[in-house]
């Protein structure tokens, strides 16, 4: 079934009796070609593009839960490719450019919004730098636009811009950026993904590899074993915990985030707007709730749900940006947990089993790469070569030094 205007229309007019799940709910196979561990973001992209794409037949996404019950549907959906460096930037410019075709290629509505990203200026020093990270944008061929104080005001005149601590001295636009909502991403993958033949398969955690003389054979799962050619894995906050079943220690910290909405409010944020001065990101939904976030709650935990003091900080943070979100009654609040690596930067790679491939360390940051990222895993998968634009998260480079630090803070994953 395509969904578009007329179906709507077709369907008010005969009672909405035509309307089918979005997806089968098979049972799992004895063997699958492909298995992707982990019904997320980016396990059901790379499973979608794996079949779309690719041409790739057999395949299964094992989900322990249900589909988009992880951080794919906890995230506060920003999107944006505003990155320094050459190795993060053109693999987040990709994705930018999927998003931009996303709803036509798997005919869902994801409510992909480029209301632009505002990151904001509070120093002469911080100037500097966003415009040395504007200047590398541009360069890649994406966009990017400096502003000065007046054209903030004229954006988001609700901003406290004379602060005595954090004055608003301008700010760093990319205006293709924006939002997108995050469950439906996971929905319309999931969909396209199931018409193009994968077996998406709910409530099946896999509990241990099967690897034999180097080489994955298979699954264990609480639905029982199940072979397979290639494994990939992508299971974001729980990668640590999954590739220890496959002997593997990995470069990342498990930590928590939190995200909050507020009662609904009229239209007031106009795309999203970042605080330069501490961490705090706020934009609106189209119910009207503004959606924010900041910083981790600063200990490792696999507990998807957060601590008091953590709001109170994000709460700070919000009050000294636009103190009138202090009249705004907070709806909602909830966890997922990171995973973060130690540069700050994903890990799209073989591993040193054969056939076992990783997705992981994606930080503050996966949503926005889901398509991209979906994308590379399933070329490498397919192909077993990286994908242009993912070929330094390799897995090694904490090893040989080739490290991704985008932000510049070390081996401090909870920093990044
Ligand atoms: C509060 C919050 C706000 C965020 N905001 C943003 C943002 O604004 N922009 C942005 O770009 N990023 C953001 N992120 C990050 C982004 O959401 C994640 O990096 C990204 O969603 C991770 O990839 P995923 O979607 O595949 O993960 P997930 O949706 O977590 O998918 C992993 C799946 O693996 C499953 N799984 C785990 N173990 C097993 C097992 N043993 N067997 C089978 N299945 C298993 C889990 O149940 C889960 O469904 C945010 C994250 C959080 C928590």
């Amino acid at each position: 079934m395509r969904f578009s205007g007329f179906r709507v229309l077709a369907e008010a007019l005969t009672g909405h009796t035509g309307w089918r799940p979005l997806w089968r709910n098979p049972d799992p196979q004895p063997a699958y070609d492909y298995i992707i561990v982990g019904g997320g973001g980016h396990g059901l992209a790379a499973a979608y593009y794996l079949a779309k794409t690719f041409g790739k037949a057999r395949i299964a996404v094992l989900e322990k839960g249900w589909l988009g019950s992880g951080n794919i549907g906890r995230n506060t959906t920003i999107i944006r490719s505003n990155y320094l460096l050459p190795g993060n930037q053109p693999f987040y410019e990709f994705s930018m450019k999927l998003w931009e075709n996303l709803e036509q290629e798997f005919n869902f509505n994801a409510m992909v919004s480029q209301r632009g990203i505002l990151n904001l200026i509070h120093s002469d020093g911080q100037r500097d730098a966003f415009r040395r990270r504007g200047n590398a944008i541009l360069l890649s061929g994406a966009d990017a636009e400096l502003l000065n104080a007046d054209q903030v005001r004229d954006m988001a005149p609700f901003l406290n811009f004379d602060n005595a601590r954090f004055p608003i001295k301008g700010g760093l636009l990319q205006r293709r950026a924006g939002t997108a909502r995050h469950d439906g991403v996971a929905w319309g993958y999931a969909r396209g993904a199931d018409l193009a033949g994968v077996d998406l398969i709910q409530n099946c955690e896999v509990t241990g590899f099967r690897i034999e003389g180097g080489a994955v054979r298979g699954v264990e799962t609480s639905r029982g074993y199940i072979a397979a050619g290639k494994v990939g894995v992508a299971v974001a906050g729980s990668s640590s915990r999954v590739m220890q079943m496959a002997g593997m220690r990995l470069p990342i910290e498990s930590h928590v985030l939190q995200a909050f909405v507020s009662e609904g409010l009229k239209p007031t944020i106009p795309g999203v707007i970042t605080f330069g001065a501490g961490h705090f990101y706020v934009s609106q939904s189209d119910k009207g709730g503004l959606v924010f976030g900041g910083d981790l709650d600063g200990y490792n935990s696999y507990a998807q749900r957060g601590n008091l003091p953590t709001i109170e900080d994000v709460a700070e943070g919000g009050m000294a940006l636009m103190p009138m979100i202090g009249r705004a009654r907070l709806l909602r609040a909830w966890g997922g947990i990171m995973d973060m690596s130690m540069d700050g930067s994903p890990i799209i790679d073989k591993t040193p089993i054969d056939g076992l491939f990783l997705n992981a360390g994606w930080c503050y940051g996966g949503f926005k790469a889901t398509p991209a990222s979906g994308y590379a895993f399933a070329h490498l998968l397919a192909t077993g070569t990286p994908h242009d634009t993912a070929r330094g998260y390799r897995l090694d480079r904490f090893a040989t030094g080739h490290v991704i630090d985008e932000k510049g803070v070390g081996a401090t994953p909870n920093l990044h």
